[in-house]
């Protein structure tokens, strides 16, 4: 995992010599040490402005029309299923990025 240079050095930890990963994504069941919250429930990402770029190109799945297997993975790891397009939905009708009623 590539970081950025806004990411806090504190979370992170070395991958390689020339590489840094987040704190706990190494792990046998990762858990980053900047997710908040509880799995299953409500998370958050508390350096979602600062998160490395690697975070910022996953998107979750169906978010934008599109399946993600990465998602559906890091969900089934814990026990959740897989998103759906039905799990998104735009209250406004507009073409702003859908709501999760399920993440
Ligand atoms: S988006 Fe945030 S919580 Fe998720 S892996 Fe990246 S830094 Fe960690």
């Amino acid at each position: 995992m590539f970081v950025g240079g806004m990411v806090p050095t504190e979370l992170t930890e070395p991958l390689d010599p020339h590489r840094l990963a987040m704190r706990g994504t190494q792990a046998p069941r990762p858990h980053c040490v900047a997710l908040q919250g509880r799995v299953g429930e409500s998370t958050a990402c508390r350096i979602y402005d600062r998160r490395p770029s690697v975070c910022r190109e996953v998107t979750p799945a169906w978010e934008f029309g599109t399946p993600n297997p990465q998602c559906d993975k890091a969900r089934m790891a814990y026990g959740l299923e897989p998103l759906t397009p039905e799990d998104w939905f735009d209250p406004s009708g507009s073409n702003t990025p859908p709501l999760s009623q399920n993440a």
